[in-house]
C-alpha cells in the first residue's frame, strides 16, 4: 500500500509540475526568442501615418505566431503579431505559416534533420500527446489553433481559404474595418510525412500555401541551409505537381538554388517566396540572386521581403525598403510586397503596429502612394484573388 500511494504522490507531483510548466514557460520562451529592435509607441512622420491610413489592404505573406501557444485573441506587449493588434495595425490579411521542426544549433550553412527543437516545446506548450512526436499531427493542431481564434474572435478574425472568402473579405472590411483574416501557410513539407496524399490531409485542414523544405533537407528536396543542397527529388516532383491541381501555392522561401531552379523548371502556376532578401543588397545563403527573382516574376510569382537582419542586412525599415527598391527596379513592383516573420524566432525591426515605419522607409526610398499601395498589400490581394482556388 505505501508503495502505491508512494506512486500516486509521484504522479501527483508530476502531474502538477508539468500543468506549472505548461502555463509558465511558453510565455517565456515566446518573450525570449520573438524580440523587436524598436518598442512602441512609434516616431512615424505625419505624412507616412497619413499614407498607412489610406491603405485600403494591408498584408504579410509569413508569420510563425502560431508555434507559440499564445492566445491570439489578446493583446501582447511582447512578440510581433495577434488579432487586436492586427486591428490597430489596420491589416487586413496576414499568412500564418506553420513550423513543424527545426534543428538544433540551427545556423544558415549546414544542419541535418537528425535532432528537432520542436519536440520538447510542443511538450512544454501543452499540446495534444498525439502532436508530440507527429509533424503531420503538429501542422494539424496549428490549423485548428487558427480557426479556433476565428471561432471566438466575435466575428473580428477569419481565416481566407479561397478566392472567393477573399472577395468577401475585401467587401466586408468595407463596412467592417475592424474585421481582419488569416491564411494557413506551411514551412516545410516534412509535414506530409512522406506521403503524398497528405497533400490532400493539409488542403483539407485549411492550408493553402507550402514551402518544400524549412531549415533541413526533407524527401522533397535541398534546403539553402541542408546538407545536399539538392534539388527536387521525384517526390517533391509529384507534391507541387499535386499542389497545383489544387491551386495550392507553392513557396520557395529557404529552398536551395537548385531546388528553385527545379521548381522553376516544372511549375505551370506562379510562385511565392513568402519571406526573402535580395542577394542585391545582402548577399547570403537565404535570398534570392537577381537571376532567380528574374525567373519567379516572369511566371507571374510575388517575393515577400522580411523585417529582419539576416535577410535584409540591417535592423531597421530603411534595409527592408532598400531591399524593396532593389527588387522593384529588378523585376517591376507589382512582385514585390511584404512577408515579415513577424514571430519567427528572431529579431524584428518592430512588431506589426511598426508597419507605418515601413511606408516612412518607402517614401525615402522614392515610391510614390501608389506604389505603396501594392507593396504594403494590393499585390497580395491580387494574386490571391488570382491564384487561390476559386471557392
Ligand atoms: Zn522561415
Amino acid at each position: 500500500m505505501k508503495i502505491i500511494r508512494f506512486f500516486s504522490y509521484g504522479i501527483a507531483a508530476i502531474l502538477v509540475l508539468y500543468l506549472g510548466t505548461i502555463f509558465i514557460v511558453p510565455p517565456i520562451v515566446d518573450r525570449k526568442y520573438n524580440t523587436s529592435t524598436l518598442l512602441p509607441p512609434y516616431n512615424v512622420s505625419t505624412q507616412a501615418q497619413e499614407i498607412y491610413q489610406t491603405l485600403p489592404f494591408i498584408a504579410d505573406l509569413h508569420c510563425d505566431a502560431l508555434l507559440w501557444q499564445r492566445n491570439l485573441l489578446q493583446k501582447h506587449d511582447y512578440g510581433h503579431i495577434d488579432i487586436p493588434r492586427m486591428l490597430a495595425a489596420n491589416m487586413a490579411l496576414q499568412a500564418f505559416t506553420i513550423v513543424s521542426k527545426t534543428p538544433k544549433n540551427m545556423n544558415f550553412d549546414h544542419n541535418t534533420g537528425d535532432t528537432d527543437n520542436i519536440t520538447t516545446l510542443y511538450i512544454a506548450e501543452g499540446r495534444p500527446v498525439k502532436s508530440w512526436f507527429s509533424l503531420k499531427e503538429r501542422a494539424l493542431v496549428q490549423c485548428r489553433a487558427l480557426y479556433g481564434f476565428a471561432e471566438e474572435s466575435a466575428g473580428q478574425f477569419r481565416v481566407v481559404t479561397s478566392a472567393r472568402e477573399l472577395g468577401k473579405l475585401i467587401n466586408d472590411r468595407q463596412q467592417n474595418p475592424q474585421l481582419t483574416a488569416g491564411f494557413l501557410g506551411v514551412e516545410g513539407m516534412q509535414v506530409l510525412e512522406g506521403e503524398l496524399d497528405n497533400v490532400e490531409v493539409m488542403y483539407q485542414a485549411g492550408i493553402r500555401m507550402m514551402a518544400p523544405v524549412h531549415f533541413f533537407d526533407n524527401k522533397l528536396g535541398g534546403s539553402a541551409h541542408g546538407v545536399s543542397k539538392g534539388g527536387l527529388t521525384d517526390f517533391g516532383r509529384k507534391v507541387i505537381q499535386r499542389m497545383e491541381e489544387k491551386h495550392m501555392l507553392v513557396d520557395l522561401a529557404h529552398a536551395s538554388p537548385q531546388l528553385i531552379d527545379d521548381i522553376l523548371a516544372i511549375a505551370t502556376r506562379p510562385l511565392i517566396v513568402s519571406h526573402t532578401g535580395v542577394k542585391g543588397t545582402c548577399n547570403n545563403v537565404r535570398n534570392l540572386s537577381d537571376a532567380h527573382l528574374r525567373r519567379i516574376a516572369a511566371g507571374g510569382g510575388l517575393v515577400g521581403i522580411a523585417l529582419f537582419e539576416p535577410a535584409v542586412c540591417g535592423t531597421d525599415a530603411r534595409a527592408t525598403a532598400r531591399a524593396i527598391r532593389y527588387a522593384a527596379d529588378l523585376i517591376g513592383v507589382d512582385h514585390v510586397a511584404l512577408g515579415s516573420d513577424f514571430d519567427g524566432a528572431i529579431a524584428m525591426h518592430f512588431d506589426v503596429t511598426g508597419l507605418p515605419l515601413l511606408v516612412e522607409a518607402l517614401l525615402a526610398e522614392g515610391f510614390n502612394p501608389e506604389e505603396i499601395k501594392k507593396i504594403m498589400g494590393g499585390n497580395i490581394r491580387d494574386f490571391l484573388l488570382l491564384n487561390l482556388p476559386k471557392s
